[in-house]
């Protein structure tokens, strides 16, 4: 027998009886972007391999060791997106929206590929939610960025988080800084790794994010970017400094925080785990890039943007038993005995499930005690048997799981006897905040 396909190393399927969880922090992610005016855009899971190698930059770790590149039938070289930032440029260009009103705020959710080593946290195909601002130069932007990162992470009930903040400055600043940091690592050459030797004269920045222990030991003590920034860049950094504190959001001032991407200038920022048993890990991240869009061939426009991991969230929400909502329930199974029973059954569900409640009807041909069983499993809210004597006295027996509890209910009036005992049944919504709530929590409630 020929061996069972297995997932690919560093992937991760996700089961239905998980999948609420993720459905959860995507819904409260958009709904979060969209409060700040960011609406979804959706780009092509791959893009020219030289999209990435002229934003990511050519000297990254990621271009140099991680991107899933493969020539396609017609010989184009092809890269699966190993983050969000780059396809929502190019899809920005390319449709013009620069000459719709500035700033444009776009928000995603995206399949990511790196081909990273798999441990903890660290996948080959990840999740981010990600948000780009493209028009706005001022430090009000990387604040409210940051700002609707933190509103997101505190919804989601994220409370011990840093917020790291740094600035990278401008390519001006850089030039200063990569010669300082040129003459720092050249007195250390024999020690770093071959990528790190090619990187020195080329970008020597790219050392500080290399992931070998020996190149991340030697740049720990290397010069900081901070102390090489422009007048014109930090003042754009006391700024965002200015307007956290406006906004009562806890910062700190990480000097270590250089990002793995070469696009970044200026503001870049960290959200690390504080909690003890995922402390350090990076939740999320993001920053300034006001070359990128013209390096992409675009105009000279500012912009800056934020992406977090879904799979870190998670990992962070389960290890410190964030609770999530409720598992979707199955409001009602309908068990059934004959054909006139199931032909009953199919016109009441048909229009139980157009009012949007879960119905489940027995659709193996079951006898009614397998049919009891699985609804059983199904973990169904209320059950009802339609059988020939139900169906001639025009009437049946709803039943009501957590409690035991029947009412009958005319099978004419079928739907409204239902959502009557289903509201009887509800939750006690004494003591819940609903202005704190968004539409889809409230719905999510009486579902
Ligand atoms: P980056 O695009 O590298 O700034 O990453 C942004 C966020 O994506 C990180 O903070 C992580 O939460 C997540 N992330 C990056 N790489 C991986 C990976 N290999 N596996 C899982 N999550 C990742």
């Amino acid at each position: 027998m020929a061996a069972n396909i297995k997932a690919i190393k560093g992937t991760k399927d996700t089961l239905p009886s998980e999948s609420y969880k993720l459905q959860y922090i995507e819904q409260a992610a958009l709904d979060t972007a969209k409060s700040f005016g960011y609406h979804e855009m959706r780009t092509p899971v791959f893009e020219y391999t030289e999209l990435f190698d002229r934003s990511v930059g050519e000297t990254t770790d990621v271009v140099q060791k991680e991107m899933y590149t493969f020539n396609d039938k017609g010989e184009r070289s092809i890269t699966l997106r190993p983050e969000g930032t780059a396809g929502a440029v190019r899809a920005f260009l390319e449709h013009g929206l620069f000459n719709e009103p500035l700033p444009q705020k776009v928000c995603y959710l995206t399949s990511c590929y790196r081909y990273e080593k798999p441990q903890a946290g660290r996948l080959r195909e990840f999740h981010q939610f990600g948000i780009e601002c493209f028009g706005a130069a001022s430090a009000l932007a990387d604040a409210e960025i940051i700002a609707l990162a933190k509103q997101y992470f505190d919804f989601i009930g994220i409370e011990k988080l840093a917020v790291e903040i740094n600035s990278i400055g401008c390519p001006e600043c850089r030039k200063k800084y990569s010669e300082a940091l040129k003459s720092f690592f050249e007195s250390k050459k024999a020690d770093l790794c071959e990528t790190c030797l090619s990187r020195l004269d080329r970008n020597p920045m790219r050392i500080l994010d290399c992931k070998s222990p020996v190149c991340s030991g030697i740049a720990a003590d290397a010069p900081v970017v901070l102390d090489y920034i422009c007048d014109d860049c930090r003042e754009h950094f006391e700024k965002l400094q200015t307007y956290l504190k406006a906004m009562e959001i806890d910062f700190v001032v990480n000097p270590q925080i250089v990002r793995g991407l070469d696009y970044y200038t200026r503001t870049v920022f960290e959200f690390v785990s504080m909690d003890e048993k995922t402390k350090g890990l990076v939740l999320g991240g993001g920053g300034r890039y006001d070359g990128l869009i013209e390096e992409l061939g675009g105009a000279s426009l500012p912009a800056c943007g934020f992406a977090m991991g879904l799979e870190r969230l998670l990992i962070y929400m389960e290890e410190s038993g964030i609770p999530f909502p409720e598992a979707p329930k199955c409001n009602l199974s309908i068990v059934t005995a004959g054909e006139g029973a199931t032909l009953k059954a199919l016109e009441l569900a048909s229009e139980l499930r157009a009012e949007g409640y879960s119905v489940n009807i027995d659709i193996a041909g079951r006898s009614i005690k397998a049919q009891m069983k699985y609804a059983n499993k199904l973990n169904s809210q209320f059950t009802v048997v339609i059988g020939d004597n139900e169906l001639e006295a025009g009437e049946a027996r709803l039943k009501n799981m957590a409690d035991g509890n029947e009412t009958v209910v005319s099978l004419a009036e079928f739907v409204s006897g239902f959502e009557r005992a289903y509201l009887d049944s509800a939750i006690d919504l004494s003591g819940v905040d609903f202005s704190a709530m968004t539409q889809t929590d409230i719905n999510n409630l009486f579902k």
